[in-house]
């Protein structure tokens, strides 16, 4: 049995969803979304309102609407009260405040307000280009895009840094929404969900949580690695995951490395990432980022020599975001300077990043560079040995090898005597922490990048 507290919780998110309808999202954003459930009797409802003048205007226009809506809703309703928030320090939390109840229950398309991340409107499938690299991605998500029943479930793709994984998602996710729109399309990064999660925690709100996620048609999560070592939250992850799965909803993610290298992840979660289709985003050819620099450029309207993007196209061999970067630039000096871009000039407005490109770091030169830097044995880096005199500067490298290559936590784990996934995580955040609050330690890793970069 409900207690009369979710009742009228739910009876007030119901509500709040044919207020919205009834007044618009204009008058429901200004006048009734800052509206609070503060406390509920059997037959009266105290709502909080911010300000004095909120609660005029509302019990004016809105009051009469509101109190025959909650009869409706339950006849032994007789009163509704409204009460001024306390001003800031003696604020009173709202008794229950169900955003994601009320997200569930809202009977218009704001369903997943606030638990979504935005996508962006300019990563489409028309705007993405397709070459060797990346054509196996394309193509399973435009048929997740365009069926109506997941031909696989999950879709589980992977690749490094700016290969195009957040763009197929947003670009799938929209396709989705425009071919069935009555399909409920939530895309979220893992972060977001594990944000939402913890919320829903601290707010009582497991039940809503799990509701929602399940109540998707198609999921799509970002950046899933982001849940290695997070065991609840994987945990919740891999349920409403099941759930969905086990009902026929299409799933998406992507993640920076396959299922198999995911080691901060549970056994059975790994395994059943993997069941569906799994795709690599592999890094670019030099085909494909000239592709991608003429798309890129046309776009722009940057009339450019085709030798200089021969040239960046050879010679920027990382990622895509920084091939763009690489294009902006030449594109803000075109038109600052006036003048066509040449080979020369090309070559000294992208002086940095051609040499960032041209000489890659190891993870041998960071723990080299880092083991001198600290006086300690290089073998160290890979040894068992914990104390902190060893410990700490293999952190550091650790942190630099997250930072300064391309290579996955398991990979750096491996490379520094076979050590977990989760290992790395841990050194990286305890890095962060540390060198925000240690001048000192934020000076030596200050040095020792910029050796290793010189
Ligand atoms: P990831 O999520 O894999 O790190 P993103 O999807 O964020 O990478 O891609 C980085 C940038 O490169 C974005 O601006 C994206 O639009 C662009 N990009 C990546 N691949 C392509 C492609 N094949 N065609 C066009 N743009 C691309
Ligand atoms: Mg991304």
């Amino acid at each position: 049995m409900a207690s009369l507290e979710e009742r009228r919780n739910a009876e007030w998110a119901r509500i709040r969803g044919r207020l919205r309808a009834e007044f618009g999202d204009g008058v429901f954003r200004s006048w009734l979304r800052p509206l609070t459930l503060m406390a509920v009797d059997d037959t009266k409802i105290t709502l909080c309102v911010p300000t004095r003048f909120v609660r005029d205007r509302v019990n004016t226009l809105y009051g009469d609407r509101l109190r025959a809506l909650w009869r409706l809703e339950d006849c032994d309703v007789g009163a509704i009260d409204f009460v001024v928030e306390p001003e800031s320090a003696g604020r009173k939390p709202s008794l229950i405040a169900p955003p994601l109840a009320e997200i569930m229950l809202a009977n218009d398309d704001s369903w997943s307000d606030g638990v979504a991340s935005p996508t962006d409107p300019n990563l489409s499938f028309d705007n993405f280009v397709v070459g060797k690299p990346n054509e196996f991605a394309y193509a399973a998500c435009i048929r997740a895009a365009e069926t109506e029943k997941p031909a696989f479930n999950p879709l589980f793709l992977y690749g490094g840094v700016g290969l195009g994984k957040t763009h197929l998602m947003h670009a799938t996710a929209a396709a989705m929404r425009q071919n069935f729109p009555e399909k409920r399309v939530l895309y979220l990064t893992a972060e977001k969900f594990l944000y939402q999660f913890i919320r829903a925690l601290r707010a009582q709100e497991t039940v809503a949580f799990k509701e929602l996620f399940r109540s998707v048609d198609v999921l799509l999560v970002d950046d899933v690695q982001f849940l290695c070592g997070r065991d609840a939250t994987q945990e919740e992850f891999f349920h409403t995951f099941n759930a969905l799965v086990d009902q026929g909803r299409q799933v998406i993610v992507s993640a920076d490395t396959s299922p198999s290298d995911m080691d901060g992840l549970e056994e059975r979660v790994r395994s059943r990432l993997g069941w569906g289709l799994v795709v690599e985003l592999n890094p670019t050819n030099y085909e494909l980022r000239l592709a991608i620099l003429e798309s890129r450029a046309a776009e722009l309207g940057f009339d450019i020599d085709p030798k200089v993007l021969e040239f960046v196209a050879q010679r920027i061999a990382t990622n895509v975001r920084e091939l763009e970067g690489a294009l902006n630039r030449l594109a803000a000096y075109a038109q600052l300077g006036g003048r066509t871009i040449t080979l020369e000039s090309a070559h000294d407005a992208l002086r940095d990043l051609l040499r960032a490109s041209e000489r890659r770091v190891s993870i041998e030169d960071i723990q080299k560079q880092v083991a001198e830097h600290f006086n300690m044995r290089l073998a160290d880096m890979s040894s068992p040995r914990r104390a902190r005199a060893v410990a700490r500067p293999r952190q550091v490298a650790m942190y630099l090898a997250k930072h300064l290559t391309s290579r996955s936590l398991p990979e750096i784990g491996r490379k520094f005597g076979g050590r977990d996934h989760t290992t790395v995580m841990h050194a990286i955040r305890k890095i962060d922490e540390l060198s925000a609050a240690d001048a000192g330690l934020a000076e030596d890793i200050r040095l020792i990048r910029r050796v290793l970069e010189s």
